[in-house]
C-alpha cells in the first residue's frame, strides 16, 4: 500500500497450519518452534502436547518446505510440510527507490511442527530437495522448554520487562456479544519513554476511530495496550549500522533481503519475537497484534500469518492511516487494489478482487447500465469493474475507480465496505462455543479457525465417530479435516464450515457437512 508501508506474508500460514501426519499414532508429542535459515535450524521453544490432537492434514503446496522426523535406526516417524516462512511479499512504496514486485526471500523465517517425543532427528529440506539443516531431538519427558524465557540480548523476559496487565483504552459497549480485540505492544520504548507510548497509541487510536469503516462500529472494537520495557530507544537499523537491544527486536529491513522501510524482527530471532508476539496475544485473546515501533521516519511491515503488524510511531507517517488500511486485510481479508508497473506477479483472491468478469463477486451491486469493464472515466462512486489491481495493470479488477485498498485518502469503495459490514454482522450473531456431534462414521478432526491455544479457540481436537465434543469458536467458525483417515467416508483438507448453532452435527456430506448425504 501507499504511505509508505509494507506487507510481509509468509505464503502459508506457519504458525497456524503447519501440516503433520505423524506415522506412529498416539501418546506424548512435542510441538517445535523452530527457526529455519539456510543452513542452520534453531529450536526456540518446545511444548509437550498429546499427539493424538495433533492435525492430520494437507498436501504441500509448490512453495512448501518438507520436514521428517527420523529414529537413530532410520525410521521415519512423522513427516509433514509447511509454508516457506522464509517467503515475503512486499507491497509498493510510491515515495521510495523501486523495489522487485513478487516474493521476496527473507534469510530465515520461524514454523512450527508437531512430533513424537522420543529421541530423534528433524531433517527439513526446500521444495527442490535440498536439505536446510537438521535438528537432534532429546525428549521432552513433560518439561517445556523456552528459550524465549531467557534474559539474554534480544529478548523479553516476562517476568520481569512486562510492566502492569494490559490496559483497556478504548472498550466495546458491554453488550456487544463478540468484540473485535486489538493489542498495541510498545517496540523500542525504554521504561522512562512509555508515557509517549501512551500518546502515540492515544494518536493512532483517535484517527483509526474516525476512520469510515471503524467510526460506525467502533463500539464493537476493545483497543488494549500492554507496557512491556525495551533495554534501547529506538530501533535497529543495519543499513546504517545502528543496533539496539529492544523487545522484539524489530529492524528496518537491510535493503538486501527485505526493503528498508520494512519493519519487522531480525532475522536471526525472528520465531523467538514471534512467539512471544503470540504468546502476549492470548493475554487479550488479540484477534491482531499492534507494534508500535519508536522510529523517527516512516515505515512498516506486515505478517498476517502471524497475527501482527509493524506500524512506526512517526507522526508524519499517520500510523492510523496505515492501520485502516492493514486491518483491512487482517480482519476483513480485503486485498490490495493497486497495480505496479511490468508486475506479473497478480493476485485476485480476495472478495474485492477478480480475474474472471463473467463472475465477478459484486456482480449484485453493479448497475445495469454499467459497461463492464469499466473506464475510470465514469468518475467517482460508481460500482463496475475497473482493470488494474491484485499488483498488476491488466488482468485483475476492482470494484470502484478509487478506495482505501488503493490508495491513502479516499474512503472504502461500496465493495470493501460491505465486506467490513458483513464481518461486524458475523461476529455479531457468531455461535462462540458449540457441542459438536461425529455423524460421519469415522473419526474426524475440528479446531476453531482462529488464533488457537486460548479458552475462546479451541484447538486441534479429535472427535471420534459417534462421539461428541464441545468446540469454542471465537469467530464462530472451525474447521475440519480428515484427511488421512483410511476409511473415512468423506475426505476433508481444512474444510472451513460457519457453526449454525450451539448444538450441531457433522455428517459425510462432500457439499454440506452439515447436512445428511443425498439432502
Ligand atoms: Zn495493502
Amino acid at each position: 500500500m501507499a504511505n509508505g508501508f509494507y506487507s510481509a506474508v509468509t505464503l502459508a500460514a506457519a504458525f497456524v497450519s503447519a501440516c503433520s501426519t505423524p506415522l506412529a499414532d498416539s501418546g506424548s508429542g512435542a510441538r517445535l518452534d523452530l527457526v529455519v535459515a539456510d543452513g542452520r535450524i534453531d529450536l526456540v521453544a518446545a511444548k509437550p502436547i498429546v499427539l493424538d490432537d495433533a492435525p492430520r492434514a494437507g498436501a504441500p503446496a509448490p512453495t512448501d518446505l518438507a520436514w521428517s522426523f527420523v529414529a537413530a535406526k532410520g525410521k521415519v516417524l512423522a513427516r509433514g510440510a509447511v509454508g516457506d516462512p522464509r517467503l515475503v511479499h512486499v507491497e509498493r512504496q510510491p515515495d521510495e527507490e523501486p523495489v522487485p514486485q513478487g516474493d521476496l526471500r527473507a534469510g530465515a523465517g520461524a514454523i512450527q511442527i508437531e512430533i513424537p517425543d522420543v529421541a530423534g532427528t528433524v531433517r527439513i529440506e526446500d521444495s527442490a530437495g535440498t536439505l536446510l539443516g537438521t535438528l537432534e531431538h532429546a525428549p521432552l519427558r513433560g518439561d517445556a522448554f523456552d528459550a524465549g524465557l531467557d534474559d539474554s540480548k534480544s529478548d523479553i523476559n516476562f517476568q520481569t520487562d512486562l510492566i502492569g496487565k494490559p490496559v483497556l483504552v478504548s472498550a466495546a459497549a458491554p453488550e456487544t456479544a463478540n468484540p473485535i480485540n486489538l493489542l498495541f505492544v510498545p517496540e523500542g520504548y525504554r521504561e522512562s519513554e512509555l508515557a509517549r507510548f501512551h500518546s502515540d497509541v492515544a494518536a493512532t487510536v483517535a484517527t483509526l476511530s474516525q476512520t469510515d469503516g471503524y467510526l460506525e462500529h467502533w463500539g464493537e472494537i476493545n483497543i488494549w495496550y500492554q507496557d512491556i520495557r525495551s533495554k534501547s530507544s529506538g530501533i535497529s537499523d543495519p543499513a546504517r549500522g545502528i543496533v539496539r537491544d529492544t523487545a522484539f527486536n524489530i529492524t528496518f529491513g537491510d535493503g538486501k533481503t527485505l526493503p528498508r522501510k520494512c519493519l519487522m524482527p531480525s532475522k536471526k530471532w525472528d520465531a523467538k519475537s514471534v512467539s512471544n508476539l503470540q504468546r502476549l496475544a492470548t493475554l487479550t485473546n488479540a484477534d491482531t497484534m499492534l507494534v508500535l515501533a519508536n522510529a523517527t521516519e516512516r515505515g512498516g511491515c506486515s505478517n498476517f500469518s502471524a497475527g501482527f503488524i509493524v506500524l512506526s510511531a512517526a507522526p508524519e507517517f499517520n500510523p492510523g492511516e496505515g492501520l485502516a488500511h492493514e486491518l483491512g486485510h487482517a480482519l476483513f481479508a480485503l486485498g490490495d487494489e493497486y497495480s505496479a508497473v511490468g508486475s506479473t506477479s497478480c493476485d485476485a483472491a480476495a472478495p474485492n478482487l477478480t480475474d474472471n468478469l463473467d463472475a465477478i463477486p459484486w456482480a449484485d451491486l453493479i448497475a445495469p447500465e454499467t459497461e463492464i469493464p469499466t473506464s475510470t472515466s465514469v468518475g467517482s462512486g460508481v460500482v463496475g469493474a475497473f482493470e488494474g489491481a491484485g499488483y498488476c495493470e491488466t488482468g485483475v479488477y476492482r470494484p470502484e475507480a478509487n478506495c482505501r485498498m488503493r490508495s491513502p485518502g479516499p474512503t472504502f469503495c461500496a465493495v470493501c465496505r460491505r465486506e467490513i459490514e458483513r464481518t461486524f454482522a458475523r461476529r455479531a450473531t457468531a455461535v462462540r462455543r458449540a457441542t459438536i456431534t461425529n455423524r460421519t462414521g469415522a473419526d474426524f478432526w475440528m479446531q476453531c479457525d482462529g488464533r488457537t491455544g486460548t479458552a475462546v479457540c479451541t484447538g486441534w481436537t479429535r472427535v471420534a465417530a459417534g462421539a461428541s465434543r464441545e468446540l469454542a469458536m471465537s469467530g464462530g467458525r472451525l474447521i475440519i479435516d480428515t484427511t488421512t483417515i483410511a476409511g473415512a467416508p468423506v475426505r476433508w483438507s481444512q474444510v472451513r464450515v460457519d457453526a449454525p448453532s450451539a448444538a450441531f452435527s457433522i455428517f459425510a456430506n462432500s457439499d454440506d457437512p452439515l447436512s445428511p448425504a443425498g439432502e
